[in-house]
């Protein structure tokens, strides 16, 4: 493979041919908000949130982007943080109102993203609907669904296409209740448990372990 000189936010950076915009920022310490990228998966572009400004004004994803010898790219323009800023205050907005008990706590990417784009919290929860906890989803016996918490990024549903090698997981519902669910024989899940490792926030999480009195 060879390599290509890119510029990203003014920084001149080293490229593999075929690597994605977003592979080489990160792999150069330029932090990208994303919510549906991971390395390991083939990039779909879903939550919108690594979109850059090209040369000519044009706002691209950065995760489906391959690196094109001499390009530059911006990623914290006026015009991105327009494109992006909405889209995640409302899904921080819709989101479970504490990290309490969160499996994600710590590792978290929807706290990145909130960081990196010093989210103000006093606007979100302006914007936050009333309350209405929507219940826990017993998947199966090995791990459940946290509605509240799931962002709706894809991950799972992708892992387990692309990594599993099954499609078990769909998106289901319409709107706000739009969520993960298995469609079809759910029996087929082994539990591999590969879309929890991906999960980019808490929305899925381990069965805790039945405690059994003697
Ligand atoms: S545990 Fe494995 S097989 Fe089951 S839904 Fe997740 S990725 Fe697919
Ligand atoms: S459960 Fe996790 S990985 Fe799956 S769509 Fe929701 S946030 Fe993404």
């Amino acid at each position: 493979m060879s390599k290509v000189t890119i510029n990203i936010d003014g920084k001149e950076v080293q490229a593999e041919s075929g690597q994605t915009v977003l592979d080489t920022a990160l792999a150069n310490g330029i932090y990208i908000p994303h919510l549906c990228h991971h390395p390991e998966l083939k990039p779909r572009g879903v939550c919108r949130l690594c979109l850059m400004e090209m040369a000519d004004g044009e706002l691209i994803t950065a995760c489906r982007m391959p690196v094109i010898a001499g390009m530059v790219v911006k990623t914290k323009t006026k015009k991105v943080d327009k494109a992006i800023r909405p889209t995640v205050e409302l899904l921080i907005a819709y989101h479970h109102d504490t990290c309490r008990g969160c499996p994600a706590i710590g590792k978290c990417e929807l706290q990145t993203v909130m960081s990196h784009l010093k989210i103000d919290r006093k606007r979100v929860r302006r914007l936050r609907p009333p309350p209405a906890k929507k219940p826990l989803d017993k998947m199966n016996s090995s791990f459940d669904y946290d509605p509240n918490r799931c962002v709706l990024c894809g991950v799972c549903i992708n892992t387990c296409e692309d990594i599993h090698g099954v499609s078990l997981l769909y998106y289901v519902g319409r709107g706000h209740e739009t969520k993960v669910a298995f469609y079809g024989d759910e029996k087929k899940c082994e539990s591999c448990l590969e879309c929890l490792a991906r999960c980019p926030v808490g929305g899925l999480m381990l069965k805790k372990p039945v405690e059994v009195r003697h």
